[in-house]
Parts: C-alpha cells; structure tokens; sequence
C-alpha cells in the first residue's frame, strides 16, 4: 500500500532506533508492521491531542493503550507529579503515597481487602498467578484464548493484542514446561471450562480472565459468563482471578467489577492506576494475599514497587476520577461509536461496533464476535486502509484492528469533529479496500 502523506522526522528516528532496537520499539504493539509504514514519534501531549516530531497533530483515540483517561498533561496530574518529583524520586523504604493508593483501591473495589503495588500489568498477572499457586497448592492455570495478561511466559499462549495482531503461534522462549500446565480455552464458552475442571480434578489453580476483554478487539462476557466461571472455581476448589489491568477504573469507579458485580478471588490492575507511569498491582481475598512475602512464604518483591512519583500519578488521577467523569467518558465514547458506525453503513461496509462501557473496536464483519475465532474471521485488510486515512487526516488510532480504542475525558466537541470530518473518507477507503 502507497501511502500520500511523509513523516520525515519520524523515519529518521524510526532509522536510528530500528539500529539500536530490535523492529525500531519497546513495544511490539507500537510498531506499524500489521498496517505498514512508519510509527509516528511523539513529542507532547495536550488533553485529547498527540503532536509528532514531524509538528502534524492528531486526536489521540489510543490514550497510551488506556491509562490516558484525563487526556495527556492533566494539569492537576501534573503538579502532584513535579511535586512528588522535588521531593526525591526513589527511596526504597515504605512510604505514604503507597498506602494513600492503596487505600483508594481497597475503597473503590470492594472485593480487594489487601493490595500488592508493582510496577507493570505483567508484573501484576505473573504474581497473582504465583500466588494462586502457592495457595492451592496446585500447578495448572486455565486462560482463554485472545486473553492478553501481559508477556508471563505461562500466559503467552494464544494470547491478544501483538501476538493477535502478528498471527505469532506460539512464542520462542518459552519452554513445554512454562506452558505445559497452562491450559487455554475459546473464551465465552462455559461448557468447556467445566470439561477442563472435570478433566483434571484437583489441578486447576485458577482461571484468569480478561474481565471484559479488549485484546481481541473488544468482546465483551456473554450474560453469566464471569459468574459462571466464579461459580465453577468456587466448587472445583480453584481462584478466579480477574484481569482488570485494561478495564480497572475505566469502565466504571470499581471497573468491570462496578459493572457486572461478580466477586474475584485475586485482581490485577494497571494503566489508568498509574496516571502515566509505571504503577501496577494485584489484590483480592486478605487469607489469600496473607500467603505473600512478607506476610507468607510466597515471594514476590521489587525495587521500584510503590514508587513515589508514579503512586503520586496514580493517586491524582483516581482522585479526578469521580461519577462525572465517567460519565463525560461514557458519553464521548458513544458519540464516537455512533460517527464511526453511521460511516461505515454510509459506505455499506460490513462491520460491527463492539462496545464494553467506554472501550469500543471495529470488526470488519457483520456476525456477532464473542471469541477469538471470530475476532480472526473478519476483514482485517479493511482496517488498514482506514486507519491510514485516519492518520493521513490527523487521527491516531491503534496500529491493529485486535485492540481497543480509548477515549478520555479531554476530548471535547472540537476533538470529536475533527474525527468525524474524517470518517468519511476512511470509511470509503475501508469499502474499497481488497485483500
Ligand atoms: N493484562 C491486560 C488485560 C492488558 O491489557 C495488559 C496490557 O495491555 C496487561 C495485562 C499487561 O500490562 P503491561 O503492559 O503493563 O505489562
């Protein structure tokens, strides 16, 4: 595919870092390969807008993959920041940001009486998992096909978001022995949860999941999924640990457990809890987070866990973060999904808005999608030739048609016009489109 518009400064950037860095990122989902052409480097963020290094400003409808749910710069998020950053950076010692934080997580998801601050969602998936094991004494984890839980070796297989979006089977690395006890099953599907309990009586840890999956694009639980996968867990002596690093305390105040009210054993969090920095955590049950180091033989540990600065972020953010405010999020994200799916039918393009809450994707079919198989059935090749008129006119969408898309508060009236003056055009690339 040709494309019309130039990014110099981005590709001479791109030349310099693919020459220090493996594919020219940090991060695979950041690099163009599943659309073609050049990441854009950004230097500033404003509210809903990202500028590149090439000075072209787009509306920002990836949010850094979530945490981004005040816009970018967020004064008040700023100031807690500089004013945590004069105080010293790192301290290695207890300190009160870290309880303040966790406190307000402990008070806004009622499910988790103990909290474990790390520093990615990865960090908070792997040692959930850990600790799911340690407690039941027991080996194999059953996880759900287009799930991501971040790069835990025992969770890659089959899993959303880069490894989606690059077709990768199965990742080099990791051994029959990190992944021989994981067991991975089509998501929504009950019947074969209970097969895989009663399959292997007494070795099921727990079953972790997406809470409401966005790495597949968004596909959201079926009615009585998540209680059903509750209810299994409970009787086959198992923990049920919901995923929440994508959907916690963006979908609602308490995430996706505000939403469907269904109790986990253990959650994860991560993006929106560390307003832009590297805070994460996981947490649940006191007698089962009473089983971790240094309350429990079960060791987990890290020496940036707790950070100041990023607990400052965090902190600020989720103080913002009150019934208004999502409402205002709410209410941009279905303004914006009705813009995106009028075009759409506007240029008769098959498609589907998948929504949960405020986290929404495109797949390119009209038959309803409620698990990776059919995430994989759609017309991918359709999303390419959107997304690139969508960049050429000023809009930054992610880089795959497997991941969600993310609004904030900051995106107002000027914000979404400038998306919808460029609908048209991208949805009638998106029609003519072929394979
Ligand atoms: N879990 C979910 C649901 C995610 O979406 C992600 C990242 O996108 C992770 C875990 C991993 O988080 P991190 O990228 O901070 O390691």
């Amino acid at each position: 595919m040709a494309y019309s518009y130039e990014a110099p400064v981005s590709q001479t950037l791109f030349d310099r870092a693919s020459l220090v860095t493996p594919g020219g990122v940090n991060s695979p989902v950041r690099a163009f390969r599943a659309v073609g052409g050049t990441p854009r480097f950004m230097v500033s963020g404003t509210g809903p807008y990202l500028t590149d290094a090439d000075g072209r400003e787009y509306v920002d409808l990836v949010c850094s993959w979530g945490p981004m749910i005040l816009g970018h710069a967020h004064p008040e998020v700023v100031a807690a920041v500089q004013d945590a950053v004069a105080r010293g950076t790192s301290f290695g010692t207890p300190g009160e940001g870290e309880v303040a934080l966790a406190e307000e997580i402990v008070a806004r998801v009622e499910p988790v009486e103990q909290v474990r601050l790390v520093s990615s969602g990865t960090e908070a998936t792997m040692s959930a998992i850990r600790l799911a094991r340690g407690f039941t004494g027991r080996a194999k984890v059953v996880k759900f096909a287009g799930c991501y839980h971040g790069h835990v070796d025992a969770l890659l297989a089959a899993a959303g978001s880069g490894v989606a979006t690059f077709g990768l089977p199965d990742t080099p690395g990791v051994t029959g022995a990190q992944a021989g006890d994981t067991i991975v099953l089509p998501y929504n599907d009950l019947e074969a949860v209970r097969a895989a309990f009663a399959a292997h009586p007494g070795e099921i840890a727990c079953v972790i999941t997406e809470a409401s999956p966005g790495n597949m694009g968004v596909v959201p639980p079926l009615d009585g999924f998540n209680a059903g996968l509750k209810e299994i867990c409970a009787a086959g002596g198992a923990l049920y640990i919901s995923d929440e690093v994508m959907t916690g305390f963006r979908t609602s105040k308490a995430g996706w457990y505000g939403i469907d009210g269904v109790r986990p054993d253990l959650m994860t969090f991560g993006k929106v809890m560390g307003g832009g920095f590297p805070a994460a955590a996981f947490g649940g049950r006191a007698d089962v987070m009473a089983h971790l180091a240094p309350a429990g033989p079960v060791y987990q540990a890290g020496t940036l866990s707790g950070n100041p600065v990023a607990t400052a972020a965090g902190l600020a953010q989720l103080r913002l973060l009150d019934d208004a405010a999502y409402a205002k999020v709410d209410a941009v994200s279905a303004e914006l999904r009705s813009l995106v799916g009028d075009a759409f039918t506007k240029e008769g393009v098959a498609h589907t808005v998948s929504a949960a809450s405020n986290m929404f994707s495109v797949f390119f079919t009209d038959e309803p999608v409620r698990d990776y198989e059919g995430a994989k059935k759609q017309e991918a090749f359709r999303f390419t030739a959107f997304f690139h008129s969508m960049l050429e006119q000023g809009v930054y969408l992610p880089p795959s048609a497997f991941e969600s898309w993310f609004v904030s508060t900051a995106h107002d009236e000027r914000a979404l016009e400038r998306v919808a003056a460029a609908l048209p055009a991208a949805a009638r690339a998106a029609s003519e489109a072929t394979a």
